[in-house]
C-alpha cells in the first residue's frame, strides 16, 4: 500500500541540496467534507492545505504555522495552518453570488482576484512572529509562493503543488526544494548549476504524477532525481484535526463585554460555530450567566 497523508524529507546525494515531498488523500477530504465548498473553491482550499504543509515543513518550528491568502476576488480568505506535530486545518470565506464570475475556472486570478499570501508562525506567547508576505501575482498558489522565494533573501527554494479531485477522493501532491544561504561570499558555480539542474527536473514532474494514488512518494523522488542520487528520510505523518474545544470558545465569549454577547442571543441561546471544522458550540441562558459569574 502506498503511504498517503505524509510530508517525506530527502536529500540530492550529489548537491546536498534538501527537499520535502507531500502527498494527500484523506486528510484532504476530512478537511473539505467539514463543509459544502463549491468545486471550485474546494480545489483552491486544497491547494493552500499543500502549500501550508509544504512550506511548514522547510521551517523548525514549534507551535503554529499558518498561510492564508486574502483577495478581492469571489474568494476572500483561503486559511489553513498546521502544528509542529502533523495535526492541520483549513478553510475558506467565499461569496456564493460572485463566484459565477469565475466561471468554473479555478485559478488564483479568477477566484481570488488582486490580494496577498501570508505566512505566519505562532509560537505562544512572547516570541517572535515570522511573517513573508507576498501579492497574489500567479495562476496558483504555488507560483505566487515562488514568486515570494525568489525575493526573499533568506531562502531561496523551488517549488510545484498539484491537486484535483478523483473518483474516490481529493488528492493532493508537492515537492519543494530549499537552498540555504551559502556561508561563503563567492558561490561556486558548480552549485549554482547543481540549483539550476535540480530545479529543471522539478519543473519536469507533472500534476499526474504528483497526485497519482498508486505512485509512492519515493517512486516519484527516485523517478526525478535518481541520476544525481536520492535519499529518502522517514514519513512524517500529517493528519486532519482541529484545536477548538468548549473551553476555548467559553475563554473568547468570556472575554468579549456582557452586552455584546447577549445580543448575539437567539431565544436565548448563543451559538458559536468553528470555522475551521464546522463544530457548534452552544450556551443556553444559564450557561451564558455562568459565564459572567466566575
Ligand atoms: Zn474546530
Amino acid at each position: 500500500m502506498v503511504a498517503d497523508d505524509i510530508v517525506l524529507p530527502f536529500q540530492i546525494e550529489a548537491s546536498g541540496l534538501r527537499g520535502r515531498l507531500v502527498r494527500f488523500g484523506p486528510l484532504l477530504d476530512d478537511i473539505l467534507g467539514r463543509h459544502a465548498y463549491p468545486e471550485p473553491v474546494a480545489h483552491l482550499l486544497a491547494e493552500t492545505v499543500v502549500l501550508t504543509a509544504l512550506l511548514a515543513s522547510a521551517l523548525k518550528y514549534e507551535g503554529v504555522f499558518t498561510l492564508q491568502a486574502k483577495g478581492d476576488g469571489p474568494v476572500r480568505l483561503v486559511v489553513a495552518d498546521v502544528t509542529a506535530d502533523g495535526a492541520v486545518r483549513a478553510h475558506a470565506v467565499f461569496d456564493e453570488a460572485r463566484l459565477a464570475e469565475a466561471e468554473g475556472s479555478t485559478t488564483v486570478p479568477a477566484l481570488m482576484g488582486r490580494g496577498h499570501l501570508a505566512f505566519t508562525v505562532d509560537q505562544g506567547a512572547d516570541t517572535e512572529r515570522y511573517q513573508g508576505i507576498v501579492d497574489l501575482s500567479g495562476e496558483t498558489l504555488w507560483e505566487c509562493a515562488q514568486h515570494y522565494f525568489r525575493q526573499s533573501e533568506q531562502l531561496q527554494a523551488g517549488l510545484r503543488s498539484a491537486v484535483r479531485l478523483t473518483p474516490t477522493g481529493w488528492r493532493g501532491g508537492g515537492i519543494m526544494l530549499q537552498r540555504l544561504p551559502d556561508p561563503e561570499k563567492e558561490v561556486p558555480t558548480d552549485r549554482e548549476d547543481d540549483w539550476r539542474r535540480s530545479m529543471v527536473l522539478l519543473g519536469s514532474a507533472t500534476d499526474d504524477e504528483l497526485t497519482e494514488p498508486q505512485l509512492a512518494g519515493e517512486a516519484l523522488l527516485y523517478r526525478l532525481f535518481n541520476e544525481d542520487g536520492v535519499r529518502v528520510f522517514a514519513p512524517q505523518p500529517m493528519r486532519f484535526s482541529c484545536r477548538c474545544s468548549r473551553e476555548r470558545v467559553t475563554a473568547m465569549l468570556s472575554s468579549l463585554p456582557r452586552a455584546e454577547v447577549e445580543s448575539l442571543a437567539v431565544d436565548g441561546r448563543v451559538e458559536v460555530d468553528c470555522e475551521f471544522c464546522n463544530t457548534r458550540y452552544v450556551f443556553d441562558e444559564d450557561q451564558l450567566a455562568a459565564l459572567y459569574a466566575a
